[in-house]
């Protein structure tokens, strides 16, 4: 079979190391004659992955001590409302920025527990850009953002810090993707499909001060205390996805941790960036300042030729960069895994696309 270059957003691209170790250990895992999912999450070497991710997780993230990882079921979706849970005390208030469809649907889910007031939004220009946050009303238990919006592909480049509350984010999009500074947040969750690994688990890095102050009577799998006080095993664990999690960080941080990929992944951006604006057939979709590095969103000026491109880029095995049904044009996600080669066919077939059709 001949390359596919995997410009999915998600369930994403891994590495290559990463699968071909994961599906061995699916047939016979190391020297423990079972297949890592037939083997019970109780079991030593088991707890040891946990463990492993766990710490992993921490130490690549570069956070502070009183954070805790947990990998959960779920995923981002079930996040939205255990956040809520977890931060919002009774009869409490949050604040949310609007920046598309993921941050609007945890408006959704938090609107089930707290009072939520939007306090920025890009709604009015089509979420083409992230809006900026001044002084939160120190009402609210936090502020919550999404820093990668996958269906626009926009971005914080410039994460909210400083706003008055303590912050709160869905990184599942970016998350690993860059460095930032967690000092000032409460809780930061991710579906690992995006960024880190397989579907079926979400990651939850949370401040252990944070837990048990709402007042609420949280049903047991959404109370992240329970979860904490069992070590993230309070029920059996996705443990496909968390092994394969895991394999996913040990490659990270082999090739250098998140201020390597930071690095690769700021040059891949650039690649098909400036092709974009290079190109005269084609046009960016995200505001200058608020392009996502991971998913590239652009369209072709004169939609009569889409078809046309569809066959060329389809033939060159580049596969997934049909853009959301939401937003139309293209996307291309670019997550740490995506080589710069892959990259750089889908700048080549553009630049042919302009020569043969410009
Ligand atoms: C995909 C995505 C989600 C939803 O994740 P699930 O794990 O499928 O529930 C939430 N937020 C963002 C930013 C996403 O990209």
């Amino acid at each position: 079979m001949s390359k596919v270059h995997n410009f999915s957003a998600g369930p994403c691209i891994l590495p290559e190391e990463v699968l071909k170790e994961a599906s061995e250990a699916v047939k016979s895992w190391d020297n423990h004659g079972l297949s890592l999912i037939e083997m019970s999450h109780r079991s030593k070497p088991f707890v040891a992955v946990m463990d492993e991710v766990r710490s992993l997780t921490k130490e690549l993230l570069n956070l502070p001590d009183r954070f805790e990882i947990l990998y959960l079921q779920g995923g981002a979706s079930l996040g939205f409302l255990t956040t809520a849970y977890n931060l919002i005390p009774e009869g409490g208030y949050a604040a949310y920025a609007d920046t598309g469809t993921w941050a609007n649907k945890a408006i959704k889910e938090a609107k089930h527990l707290g009072n939520i007031e939007v306090v920025a939004s890009t709604k009015e220009s089509d979420y083409t850009g992230v809006p900026s946050i001044g002084q939160i009303d120190p009402k609210h238990s936090f502020l919550h953002f999404t820093s990668n919006n996958t269906i626009y592909g926009t971005q914080y480049k410039e994460l909210p810090s400083d706003v008055g509350v303590p912050l709160v984010a869905d990184m599942s999009s970016d998350i690993m993707s860059r460095e930032f500074d967690a000092s000032q947040y409460k809780l930061i969750y991710a579906g690992a499909q995006k960024n880190m690994g397989p579907a079926g688990t979400v990651m939850y890095a949370i401040d252990k001060d944070a837990i048990g102050k709402t007042g609420r009577d949280i049903p047991s799998y959404l109370d992240l205390g329970i979860h904490l006080s069992k070590d993230s095993m309070f029920n059996t664990p996705p443990v496909f996805s968390v092994f394969t999690t895991m394999l996913t960080m040990r490659w990270l941080k082999n090739i250098g941790g998140v201020a390597a990929i930071e690095k690769i992944n700021d040059e891949k951006a650039a690649l098909l960036y400036s092709e974009i604006d290079r190109n005269s057939l084609f046009a960016g979709h995200a505001d200058l300042d608020s392009r996502s590095n991971m998913n590239i969103t652009f369209r072709l000026n004169n939609d009569e030729l889409s078809e046309r491109f569809d066959e060329v880029w389809a033939k060159e095995g580049i596969s997934g960069i049909k853009g959301h049904r939401s937003v139309g044009g293209y996307r291309a996600s670019m997550y740490n895994a995506m080589p710069k080669d892959s990259v750089q066919v889908l700048v080549d077939v553009m630049k042919e696309f302009e020569r043969t059709n410009g």
